[in-house]
């Protein structure tokens, strides 16, 4: 079917639907049942068995099944059960993180979900655009994205980038007008809005043709690759580092095999013992652990309003050094109210809320300025969407308040044309005809910028001529409203004679009579100064970069704390017309950015990227887009914001609050020293293990470790403790330190250092158990071994705890961590039980321990962690 060659007649008759009134809500749900759910079908999931038989698939866990055979060959069923118990133990536990980490991240791809808004049984809904059906009747904005194939029926300067699906990147201009029947390629339907592709420009209507798969996008969609690769470049790193130390464990772990057997241990035992001591050093799960944490810090930053688009910017965040944020709505509250009214009966003021502006004088200007909203005519002529611009919304209640009904101003004047609001011209402009048949324009916008294209000036009877004097006046008013930190918005109006033409915008705003302006109070987020402080003491700066004018700009910045006494505040023409060396120069004592326009924030972002800042840059609008992207951390509102512009984010703000970003920036740098924590832990844990068993080895020693203690090692104190550190809280300092820097290593700090010696440690110390047993009981190998297999337990349950602080345990509350406690706890429980319980004693080779022998596994067992803290700690701990 072509449908770009249909008449509307057709259109309506062939798709069983009025545009008038749309589809009725039974007839949408009965075709949502015939066609499916409008999405795109994603790469089959892997199936839940399969996910749970790859947690086997691993290289040594084969071995070690493959080592276990021979067991059984050999009649040792203990082993053989034993251990194949705990490599399924294993498996559970990696399938059951890796289903968590998975669920958790399709709820951000839930969240992240876009919106159409349609017509049902004749009014206006937002709904999930998952419920579009062919025949529904949509409406298409600027920054929409759209979520079907649409044809078009009627469209206001409406244009749509479609690279997506033809590869071009320069908007296309639509037409509701019917096409010549014959085959055209997708960029020559300029009748139709393509599924995946976006609104630049404008506004339209067309109805749904096709959904889900049907759709061209759909019909490619299975050539696509699944989109790239969310893996943050600390998992990249961590998979070329795992691969370093696989080498390294196996090394080791062949040594300590090769020496054993040429001491004449038995070939097989030996054997066992390598393959163990290999499963238990390799950290081949780090990269999932990294997901595990990932994702859950990724729950956490979602219950604080933060949706995370892109995994790698959770990283990003703890890097972020700079926060250049958008004033309206995320500094301030974005609840506005006319406060004051200038126009030819001089300045009015409210005091109080509650104060009332005096009709006769302020009725005009509030007229033109609701006829002048788009709001307005969204509301009263198109069937009312939710939303709407919080200025526009503060004109229309104060209208409102006057007494001004919609209604009847409606039916007295028709809007023909609207020239729409962009952050770029900060004006929009309506076409406007009263019930005589007489037409006007009527602008509002910025009042310095409507101001250059006014010539006259509006006065009770007559529009006078703008004199030198007015225009000094009214840039005084401006300042004064400006510096009360109130945001300014101008009405002027011209009345057009029957033949003159308006085609462009242009063509609609010259030659205007200034009405007047009015002032509005947009009170600061309160919580919004704490966060500007935090993020300071955390080495980041906040920049504000608005489109308001910049009084306004330094007013409000001043209030919340961002502009200090010597900092600057700059206009987008100024930094436009300095020259590039002096920008570098100027970034660095700048705090306001006023009246930029989306191409300004862009420049912004780059230059101080230049300078080597990791930049994050919040937006809303379509033109902001660009600058998202090119932003270390693009962040889009959540509310106000386009669907353009927060598919070019990486993180969204539900409530559009900047202390959200301060939220995820201060999350983002807890899961990264989360994840450094338990890289830590286990790295340590690792070389304390093969430590150990080299030494003995070493020193023609008997095994200090059975391949079943080993096993027990990874599984228990490996698996839960660490978990735990994934989730810990986050350091006290967190917030008051700089930002690290992009290409820190993540053994920095002495992390390396601490990982080699306390490991190192924890071997010695384990051997020294061990030896100091075969030293009292020469016969009593078992018991030698308990007490190695303790000792190493516990000297790993407590650096655990260590693990927690990056300067020393003595820095932090210990048992803060519930989680990490109580996994502490059912560790040594665990323990108790394989040494205490007899049914497993002849299994873990284990025997009861007596009261002094403990004593020596745990003064043994502190020693990695508390000889290393040093005495210097404890200084710090009072002080601090
Ligand atoms: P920001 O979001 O940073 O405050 P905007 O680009 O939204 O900046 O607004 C810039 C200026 O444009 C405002 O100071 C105001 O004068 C004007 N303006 C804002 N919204 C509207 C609107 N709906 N209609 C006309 N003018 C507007
Ligand atoms: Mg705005």
């Amino acid at each position: 079917m072509n449908w770009y060659s249909q008449s509307r007649e057709e259109l309506e008759r062939i798709l069983n639907v009025s545009a008038a009134s749309g589809l009725t809500d039974e007839e949408a749900a009965a075709r949502k049942k015939q066609h499916g759910a409008n999405r795109l079908e994603e790469k089959k999931k892997t199936p839940r068995w399969k996910l749970f038989l790859q947690q086997f698939q691993d290289m040594m866990i084969i071995l070690l099944i493959g080592a276990v055979l021979v067991s059984a060959l050999l009649g040792e069923y203990a082993d053989v059960f034993t251990i194949l118990g705990i490599v399924l133990l294993n498996g559970i536990l990696g399938f059951v993180q890796e289903n968590r980490a998975e669920k958790s991240l399709d709820t951000l791809k839930q969240l992240s979900s876009p919106m159409i808004t349609v017509q049902r049984s004749g009014s206006w809904k937002t709904i999930p655009s998952e419920d579009a059906v062919p025949g529904d009747i949509v409406k298409l904005r600027s920054g929409d994205k759209i979520s079907a194939d649409i044809r078009l029926i009627n469209v206001q300067g409406l244009t749509t980038e479609e690279s997506p699906l033809t590869g071009e990147s320069q908007p296309v201009e639509k037409e509701a007008a019917a096409l010549e029947n014959k085959d055209l390629p997708i960029g020559e339907r300029v009748n139709m809005a393509f599924s995946g592709t976006l609104v630049t420009k404008g506004r339209g209507e067309g109805v749904v043709v096709a959904s889900g798969m049907k759709t061209e996008m759909g019909k490619i969609a299975h050539l696509l690759s699944e989109s790239k690769t969310n893996e943050t470049p600390l998992q990249q790193r961590l998979a070329h580092l795992g691969k370093i130390l696989i080498s390294g464990a196996l090394i080791l772990t062949a040594l300590v095999v090769l020496l054993g057997i040429v001491q004449g241990q038995p070939f097989y035992k030996m054997i066992l013992s390598g393959v163990s001591l290999a499963v238990a050093a390799i950290p081949e799960g780090l990269p999932a652990i990294v997901t595990v944490v990932l994702a859950l810090g990724v729950q956490r930053m979602i219950k604080q309003n933060a949706i995370v688009r892109h995994l790698p910017a959770v990283e990003t965040l703890g890097c972020a050094s700079i926060i250049c944020s958008d004033k309206t709505g995320t500094l301030t509250e974005n609840k506005m109210t006319v406060t004051g009214i200038w126009n030819e009966y001089g300045l009015a003021v409210r005091k109080k809320r509650t104060d009332r502006f005096e009709r006769r004088r302020c009725e005009n200007l509030l007229i033109q300025s609701v006829l002048a909203s788009q709001h307005a005519v969204d509301t009263y002529l198109e069937g009312g969407t939710s939303g709407g611009d919080a200025t526009e919304t503060a004109l229309m209640e104060a209208a409102q308040e006057l007494g001004i009904s919609f209604p009847d101003l409606f039916s007295e004047y028709e809007v023909q044309k609207v020239f729409p609001f962009d952050s770029e011209r900060k004006r929009m402009t309506m076409l406007v005809k009263d019930r005589q048949g007489k037409r006007f324009v009527i602008s509002k916008g910025a009042p310095d910028v409507l101001l250059k294209k006014c010539t006259r000036l509006q006065k009770q009877d007559r529009a006078a001529p703008l004199s030198s004097g007015d225009v000094k006046e009214i840039k005084q008013v401006i300042e004064t409203m400006a510096s009360k930190s109130w945001r300014t918005i101008a009405v002027a109006s011209r009345s057009l004679s029957s033949h003159e033409r308006i085609e462009t915008a242009a063509d609609a705003e010259k030659d205007l009579t200034f009405s007047g302006m009015a002032g509005m109070m947009d009170p600061p987020r309160p919580e919004a100064a704490a966060a500007v402080r935090e993020c300071r003491k955390a080495g980041i700066k906040t920049v504000m970069v608005t489109g308001d004018h910049k009084t306004t700009a330094a007013a409000v910045a001043r209030s919340i704390g961002i502009l200090p006494k010597y900092g600057k505040v700059m206009s987008g023409q100024e930094w436009n017309t300095s020259a590039p060396e002096k920008k570098r120069e100027m970034l660095q004592r700048t705090y306001v950015f006023a009246r930029v326009s989306p191409r300004d924030k862009l420049d912004i972002v780059q230059e101080l990227q230049k300078a080597g800042h990791v930049v994050a840059m919040t937006g809303d609008g379509v033109n902001d887009a660009p600058a998202l992207k090119a932003a270390d951390i693009g962040v889009a509102m959540g509310r106000t914001g386009t669907d353009v512009a927060k598919e070019a984010a990486a993180l969204v703000l539900r409530d559009d609050n900047f202390s959200t970003i301060r939220a995820a920036i201060r999350e983002g740098r807890n899961i990264y020293d989360n994840i450094r924590k338990f890289i830590r832990y286990m790295l340590a844990s690792n070389v304390g293990e093969i430590l150990v068993m080299l030494f003995a080895v070493m020193l023609t020693l008997p095994l200090p470790l059975v391949p079943i203690q080993i096993l027990w090692i990874n599984l228990i104190t490996d698996g839960l403790p660490a978990m735990a550190l994934g989730v810990d809280q986050p350091e006290r300092d967190g917030m008051n330190r700089p930002p690290r820097s992009k290409s820190e290593s993540i053994f920095a700090d002495g992390m390396g250092k601490k990982i080699i010696s306390r490991g190192f440690l924890i071997g010695i110390v384990t051997l020294i158990g061990f030896m100091t047993a075969l030293w009292e009981h020469p016969q009593d190998l078992v018991r030698a071994q308990t007490i190695a297999f303790s000792t190493l337990v516990m000297a790993q349950l407590i650096h655990v705890f260590d693990c927690r602080a990056s300067s020393s345990i003595f820095d932090r509350r210990p048992f803060e961590n519930t989680f990490l406690t109580m996994s502490v706890l059912s560790s040594v429980l665990l323990l108790l039980i394989v040494i205490y319980v007899p049914l497993f004693q002849p299994v873990f080779h284990t025997t009861p321990l007596t009261a002094m022998e403990w004593l020596l596994v745990l003064a043994l067992a502190s020693i990695p962690t508390f000889a290393l803290a040093g005495g210097r700690n404890w200084k710090n701990d009072r002080n601090g």
